[in-house]
């Protein structure tokens, strides 16, 4: 959106959210390392042209269906949080991919926090309270467990002392933590995290109740702060439209992010995916695929728009130019204590550049907080 020529086209942004979430800083906004209002930036500001422009708009709501005769569309309706339909894990858990989320997740840490000094309350009660239970052990899982136990050994020690040996961040996952890094980097984290005071837990959630968590192996894990982070999948909007869909279920997508069989409609980010006969992988969902599945989108768009067309019907008969080439440029991810992971290999088995140290976390944090954009972000990878 915010790369389209508005000379040449009319916006139209529909969407129950009026701003774009900076979601690699939404940990931090959890515990105030960061305040919520440095990780939203209002869509008005993104593009002004829908604020602005006579045929621009932004519409604050819903879609729930696409009228494919009647035209242009790009669909970036982002996924879902995976529950993997566990019972009560949406009554009872709490994600973390929206501001609202991180708002949710400091009120009840400090409620609890809160709660726990009162007097007359039993001893099992206090620990149950104070036990913060995070279920997903992938980049976001253990950012914000490290960001919690940070939380823990400098605001806790400090301003809520009475309770400080009660409080515990557990962090569960099935199988392994942080999987898709190199092996060195997960069994740095590993040291770090336990370091910290998070308690590792290998096993599998079977069910979710108000105040413990079931495993498959009938352990009963009791908690009072539950926090889910177990993946993306796609969204029931994403489900209920009649497209082509990639391995997944996302919307697919052809090497020119067309969704195919329908005219004008383009699908990117999260909730697209290659078609199985691209012979492509679907992309992970990462931030770095949907801005430049973006950028590559709006500039197709303006040149078949300087072509004279970008009208309805009229996509089909352009030249489109090169194919969305996707290339990775590394994940990062801190674990508290001014640690963070670099991984900078290509692909899951690639070469061997990974680093961990502390350096990594002023890197990271530079790279989030000066270029949210990712442009400084391509410049020291590569150089990495
Ligand atoms: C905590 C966290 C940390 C992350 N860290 C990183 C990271 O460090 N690096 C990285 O590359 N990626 C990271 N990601 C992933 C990254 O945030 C996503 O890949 C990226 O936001 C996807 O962009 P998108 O535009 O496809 O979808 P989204 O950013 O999810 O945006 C989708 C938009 O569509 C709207 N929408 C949904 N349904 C509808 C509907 N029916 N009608 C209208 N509008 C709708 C939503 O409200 C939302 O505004 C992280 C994600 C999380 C949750």
């Amino acid at each position: 959106m915010k790369g389209l020529d508005t000379n040449i086209y009319d916006i139209v942004c529909v969407s129950p959210r009026n701003h774009m979430v900076f979601t690699p800083l939404l940990a931090s906004t959890c515990v105030g390392t960061l305040e919520f209002r440095s990780v939203a930036e209002p869509i008005g500001r993104i593009q002004p042209a829908i604020s602005k422009s006579p045929g621009s708009y932004f519409f604050l709501a819903n879609c729930n269906a696409v009228d494919v005769q009647n035209h242009v569309l790009v669909i970036a309706s982002g996924a879902e949080a995976s529950t993997f339909g566990i019972k009560g894990v949406k009554e009872h858990a709490t994600f973390l991919r929206e501001v609202s989320h991180a708002q949710e997740i400091r009120r009840k840490l400090l409620l609890n926090l809160m709660l726990s000094e009162v007097p007359g309350l039993s001893e099992e009660e206090k620990i149950r309270l104070l036990h913060c239970v995070v279920i997903g052990g992938g980049p976001t899982g253990v950012e914000f467990s490290g960001e919690l136990s940070d939380f823990i050994m400098n605001d806790v020690r400090e301003r809520y002392s009475h309770v400080k040996d009660y409080i515990q961040v557990t962090l569960i996952e099935a199988n392994e933590i942080l999987s898709s890094f190199d092996v060195r980097l997960r069994d740095y984290a590993t040291n770090q995290l336990t370091k910290s005071g998070v308690r590792l837990v290998h096993g599998v959630v079977k069910d979710v109740q108000s105040q413990k968590i079931i495993l498959s192996d009938d352990t009963e894990v009791p908690y009072g702060l539950l926090v889910w982070s177990t993946g993306v999948g796609p969204s029931p909007f994403t489900k209920s439209m009649e497209f082509p869909k990639s391995p997944g279920g996302r919307i697919g997508v052809d090497d020119w992010l067309r969704v195919p069989s329908v005219q004008d409609v383009f699908a990117v980010g999260d909730c697209a995916g290659f078609l199985e006969t691209t012979g492509k992988p679907v992309l992970p969902a990462l931030a770095q695929v949907a801005e430049r599945q973006g950028k590559y989108l709006a500039a197709m768009l303006n040149q078949i728009g300087k072509e004279g067309g970008g009208h309805a019907h009229c996509v089909g008969d352009k030249e489109l130019g090169a194919p969305f080439v996707y290339k990775h440029l590394g994940s990062m991810a801190t674990v508290g204590r001014y640690k963070a992971l670099v991984d900078l290999r290509k692909s899951k088995v690639g070469g061997k550049r990974s680093v961990s140290h502390g350096i990594c976390q002023l890197v990271y944090l530079a790279i989030s907080i000066s270029d949210p954009c990712g442009k400084l972000e391509e410049q020291i990878l590569c150089s990495g």
